[in-house]
């Protein structure tokens, strides 16, 4: 049986991935949910994904943008 709705982890895994970068359709969404409730492995990953992309983003923020002139007398 093939569910229409039904997502491999890899797809799910970019999904995940596609994420942090722009929104999911609601369908798309949905599709993602669907897997995690079903799939041991998924929601595992996103956990691990959300962990290294929150710190990678602090680190970003943290190196990449210089405050320049707030606040500050140059
Ligand atoms: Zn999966």
């Amino acid at each position: 049986m093939n569910y229409p709705l039904r997502r491999s982890c890899k797809e799910v895994a970019h999904m995940v991935v596609a994420m942090q970068d722009k929104s999911l359709s609601l369908k798309e969404a949905a599709e993602m949910r669907l897997h995690m409730a079903i799939c041991k492995a998924c929601p595992g990953f996103e956990n691990q994904f959300l962990t290294i992309s929150s710190a990678m983003r602090q680190w970003r923020n943290y190196t990449g943008e210089e405050d320049t002139g707030n606040g500050k007398s140059s």
